[in-house]
């Protein structure tokens, strides 16, 4: 789960980060009443959607009033923001942070997130801040600090001082960042949070050092060890179908693809998605229905795949244990009927009551492209899905 920039803050002051003064606000009137609580006299306007590159797209802005602040909370919020990390329609600005400025005069990045390969939280920093750190790893990797905690012992001192000293910090900013290292830390274990990142981390003209962004992610399985974090999810900053899978406890992960998948375990699923891309296809969708789904939970399914505009057409492969193949067909059937679906659909069923399951199939009258095995299935659709669309 994502939060707003705001909400990071307020989590990382709890925990004794220092960060400047600011106040969220979902009207003008608020962002004004907030600015006048603020000392002034420069302030800054930030946009909070859940995507970064806010500032690029015009989503944070520097003004020296509170009439300034008002007049750009207005405009702010209510427009579609497009960032690199948005797409082209961008998402909606619904809340603004209003936040006392500041004199900056280095950008640095500085990171905690966890690296798949050591399977440990690393820290990353850089001196490259305020720009997207994907970049600066694609163009400039040697710019990159990394540092690996050990889990048994945590983050030690040493390693915040080489992170510091790495990021040319000097005198008191040293013990400044190794303790924001160590409270970034503590918050990331404590939250069982999946990403800490302060892009960028600002040396004022005055030489304080200070989180001027703040992005955290969370571990959805672990939420419920804590309801103050899962009470700031903002669905609306969600993908509606991923919503609306979670409300029918489907697994459901949206992705950039044309063929929807609809498979039964993880794995399998993840095994779908592969022998997709093997034979040149790209997946929608990574879809697990889970072991013991209804009919009206495989409709659903159904539903949320082709509520995908992408979608040109769907490989249904399911190995039946728990999850009868009957009750697929029939969930299947129901949702393409009721949709009027025209679109290829493959479909490979093995397991528990397969007969009974292909045989509603084959009766159903729907176009069904019938499969023998993992491999046949992906190699149908994906060669069906070209050829429709040549
Ligand atoms: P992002 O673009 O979504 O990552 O949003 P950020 O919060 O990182 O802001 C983008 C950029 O706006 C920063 O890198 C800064 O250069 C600038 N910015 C943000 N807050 C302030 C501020 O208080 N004063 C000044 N002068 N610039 C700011
Ligand atoms: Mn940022």
């Amino acid at each position: 789960m994502n939060i707003h920039e705001y909400q990071a803050k307020e989590l990382l002051k709890a925990r004794g980060v220092p960060v400047l003064n600011g106040g969220v606000a979902y009207t003008a009137e608020e962002a004004a009443e907030v600015a006048k609580k603020l000392p002034g006299p420069v302030y800054v306007v930030k946009a909070q959607i859940h995507a970064g590159g806010r500032g690029k797209g015009g989503g944070v802005k520097v003004v020296k009033s509170v009439d300034e602040v008002k007049d750009t909370a207005q405009n702010m919020l209510g427009m579609q923001l497009v960032t690199h990390q948005t797409g082209p329609q961008g998402q909606e600005v619904r809340r603004v942070y209003i936040e006392e400025g500041c004199d900056i005069a280095r950008e640095l990045y500085l990171g905690l997130l966890i690296d798949r390969a050591t399977s440990r939280v690393t820290v990353m920093a850089s001196t490259e801040g305020g720009v997207e750190i994907e970049e600066v790893a694609a163009k400039t990797p040697e710019k990159i600090l990394k540092v690996v905690v050990d889990p048994a012992v945590g983050l030690q001192a040493f390693q915040g001082r080489q992170i510091a000293f790495g990021l040319g910090l000097e005198g008191k900013q040293v013990g400044k960042c190794v303790a924001l290292l160590s409270k970034m830390y503590d918050a990331f274990i404590g939250l069982d949070a999946s990403i800490v990142e302060i892009n960028p981390l600002v040396v004022t003209g005055a030489g304080d050092v200070i989180p001027l962004d703040a992005k955290m992610n969370f571990d959805d399985n672990a939420l419920f060890r804590h309801k103050n974090v899962e009470e700031l999810r903002d669905v609306s900053e969600e993908d509606p179908a991923e919503q609306r899978a979670k409300d029918h406890e489907l697994n459901y992960v949206k992705l950039t693809g044309n063929i929807g998948c609809m498979v039964n375990g993880a794995g399998l699923a993840m095994a779908t998605m592969d022998i997709i891309k093997l034979y040149g296809g790209d997946p929608a969708n990574f879809l697990d229905v889970g072991g013991g789904a209804t009919k009206e939970r495989v409709a659903e399914a159904f539903r949320i795949i082709l509520s995908d505009p992408n979608v040109e057409g769907i490989l249904v492969n399911i190995f039946g244990g728990i999850m009868r193949c009957d009750v697929i067909a029939e969930g299947v059937i129901t949702a393409a009927r009721e949709l009027g679906m025209t679109m290829p659909l493959v479909v490979r069923l093995e397991g528990t009551n397969v007969d009974k399951g292909k045989k509603l199939l084959k009766e159903s009258g729907l176009n069904i492209i019938a499969a023998d095995n993992l491999a046949d299935a992906a190699q149908k659709v994906v060669s069906t899905v070209k050829a429709e669309a040549a």
